[in-house]
């Protein structure tokens, strides 16, 4: 797989204070480990953290539209994230999926008009608590990543990360413990081999999220198939975010 990869999700927190200071705080730390930095901040405050954060961090946007922009109010399009030069998008988080009703269709839309508008794309799945009680748990994931692969070429998956997030471990300080986090990652990158192709698996990046912090990142780093993280709360701590950036294993 290639770089280590961390996401800072801020999703919908912020004034413009603490979001300058937490542009302070992350240009002051120490980024040592060899890791791909990617902020994403609320879509008001995009083009002030763009302009203040410096290298490595790059930015995300939190979401765009399924196809060219026009009479969709409220909505922003791939093509104004590509002009604004914001290189990234994150598609799928689960909040979108359950709360403004993104269906798995939907996703693999919206990834491929991304994609094709040259923004690279964090792509989430997971599942929620009472699907991974019923054992449902890989097939969900395996179905949320299906409606990508249907919509995307093989070739696209150079430009697309992999977030499993477990909706059960999204802001509840549940975190999934490393071996629960492996066993998904090791599935789904078995589902890609045989469903996209086994140099895909071997390279696509596979992000953990969900209640990840400055405390637990260290070892769930450790195991082979967590490419990266994506931080939601402690992505608003400069301090904490870059102590998980370092914890690139
Ligand atoms: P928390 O880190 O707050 O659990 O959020 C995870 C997440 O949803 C990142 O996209």
């Amino acid at each position: 797989t290639g770089k280590f990869v961390v996401g800072g999700n801020w999703k919908c927190n912020g004034t413009i204070d603490s979001i300058d200071k937490l542009c302070a705080s992350l240009n002051s730390g120490k980024i040592t480990a060899d890791v791909e930095v990617i902020c994403a901040p609320p879509m008001v405050y995009i083009d002030r953290v763009q302009s203040k954060l410096k290298a490595p961090y790059q930015i995300a946007a939190q979401n765009c539209w399924v196809s060219k922009g026009g009479a969709f109010t409220g909505e922003v399009s791939a093509e104004m994230l590509k002009d604004a030069n914001i290189p990234w998008v994150i598609l799928g988080h689960s909040e979108r999926r359950s709360l403004c009703g993104e269906t798995n269709e939907f996703v693999g839309l919206k990834t491929k008009y991304a994609l094709d508008t040259g923004v690279k794309v964090v792509a989430c799945i997971g599942e929620s608590l009472a699907q991974r009680e019923a054992g449902d748990t890989l097939n969900v994931c395996f179905a949320q990543l299906k409606a990508i692969v249907d919509c995307v070429t093989e070739k696209d998956w150079e430009n697309i990360i992999i977030a499993y997030e477990p909706v059960w471990a999204i802001g509840t300080g549940k975190v999934a413990t490393p071996d629960q986090a492996q066993e998904v990652h090791a599935g789904v990158r078995k589902w890609m081999n045989e469903n996209v192709s086994a140099d895909v698996a071997s390279k696509v990046r596979i992000q953990y999220g969900g209640s990840v912090n400055a405390g637990n990142c260290d070892e769930l780093a450790t195991k082979p198939d967590i490419d990266g993280f994506l931080v939601g709360g402690a992505s608003l701590d400069g301090e904490a975010f870059v102590k998980i950036c370092n914890s690139a294993a």
